[in-house]
């Protein structure tokens, strides 16, 4: 048994080292909403998201005014009641989007506070499938200025040169015969074998537009395509999985185990991407995943391995985890002390307590932002 004696959260900002481009935006930098749930025994457990380019203050004051106080001062152990509580006192501002956010950190940190009080890695705590490793792929291939198909290609060669069998790139952003250019390029360098997945990042309207591109970039055999329209729009998703023998994937932004289900029934992704730093944490991932297992479908978590690795690990019908080998494009590996480490195409599991990394300290304190008045990065909710 183990009570809550304080949350704390931070918002971290890290500047990209060079613009990056989707097909629907550029980012220059990105904040992280990193939190802290401490017991009375001096346990920390920890949990982040991703709190895009310039909102993350909206999190922080999710966690301040909002939600950090339903937790201290009880039993962490008591996981599913905390997360009823937190989404009951949200139900007018949360349900998705900014403090849904912030309620899947604060729950991922409960989740580690009570493995490591249990001294086990997050994904024994949680009933593993497996015991050392779980499958990947290399994601990459964003638009940058001056990267040509051939520069495109060699990219993704060389993840598969590194071990990977899997790899996925952008698509979406230029005209259907751009695009066919650079999926022909990045068939040849990968060769025939290597699953090749495409990310569109919401960049169509309409199913005509999908279609023009689907007709020509079908024969390069892709594994799946990925966010074809606004997650808003199920109905075109379930179209165009009907007009296409490519699997639509989706769900990276969507939150709740209620949508998920709508998006099943409507037969609108053949593959969910559900990510515990915005459904609602590791508690409503774990829903989603076994009701998604229920219709047959497998889940592939979007981005953030140093979590979804020991989600993949113990959810019967995960597969691929998303992992970004740099840093260039994604930048939260320069906030914590460990890294995963890829072995032929797999992610090794952490075998140290809970989710298996810290803070890094200095990089926290370089990266935190400070509230007005105030020296500390951190912000604490605590009992008066
Ligand atoms: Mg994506």
């Amino acid at each position: 048994m183990a009570k809550i004696e304080s949350v704390s959260v931070c918002i971290a900002r890290v500047p990209l080292d060079n613009a990056v481009t989707f097909s629907t935006r550029t980012v220059t930098a990105r904040e992280y909403c990193l939190v802290k749930v401490r017991s009375v025994d001096g346990v920390e457990g920890l949990g982040y998201c991703y709190a895009v380019n310039t909102s993350g203050r909206l999190l922080s004051v999710a966690v301040t005014d909002l939600l950090g106080a339903r937790l201290v001062g009880q039993e962490s152990l008591r996981v599913e009641g905390l997360w009823q509580e937190m989404y009951q006192e949200a139900l007018l501002q949360g349900r998705v989007g900014a403090v849904m956010r912030a309620l899947s950190g604060i729950d991922t940190a409960v989740w580690d506070l009570n493995a490591r009080t249990a001294k086990l890695p997050l994904y024994k705590y949680l009933g593993a499938m497996v015991e050392d490793r779980v499958p990947a792929y290399a994601s990459g291939g964003y638009y940058l200025p001056g990267k040509t198909p051939q520069k495109l290609g060699e990219e993704l060669a060389s993840y598969v040169k590194d071990g990977f069998k899997a790899v996925k790139m952008k698509t979406g952003r230029l005209s259907p015969r751009e695009e066919e250019d650079r999926i022909r390029a990045a068939r040849e360098a990968i060769g025939p074998d290597v699953l090749l997945m495409l990310d569109a990042n919401n960049a169509w309207h309409d199913l005509p537009t999908a279609l023009l591109h689907m007709n020509r970039l079908e024969a390069y055999d892709p594994h799946w395509i990925e966010e074809p329209f606004s997650p808003d729009d199920l109905d075109n998703h379930a179209k165009l999985a009907q007009r296409t023998r490519v699997t639509v994937a989706t769900g990276e932004i969507e939150a709740g185990r209620w949508r998920f289900k709508e998006m099943l029934d409507k037969q609108a992704a053949g593959i969910l991407q559900t990510d515990a730093t915005v459904c609602g944490g590791i508690s409503e991932w774990r829903r989603i995943a076994a009701t998604a297992a229920s219709y047959g479908v497998t889940v592939s978590p979007h981005a953030w391995h140093d979590v979804h690795v020991h989600l993949a690990a113990s959810a019967p019908n995960a597969r691929h985890v998303e992992f970004m080998p740099d840093d260039h494009i994604v930048n939260f590996r320069r906030l914590i002390d460990r890294q995963i480490v890829a072995k032929d195409g797999d992610l090794l599991l952490p075998q140290t307590p809970g989710l298996g990394f810290e803070f890094d300290k200095e990089a926290v304190r370089k990266y935190g932002t400070r509230a007005p008045g105030s020296d500390d990065v951190w912000q604490v909710v605590r009992r008066a």
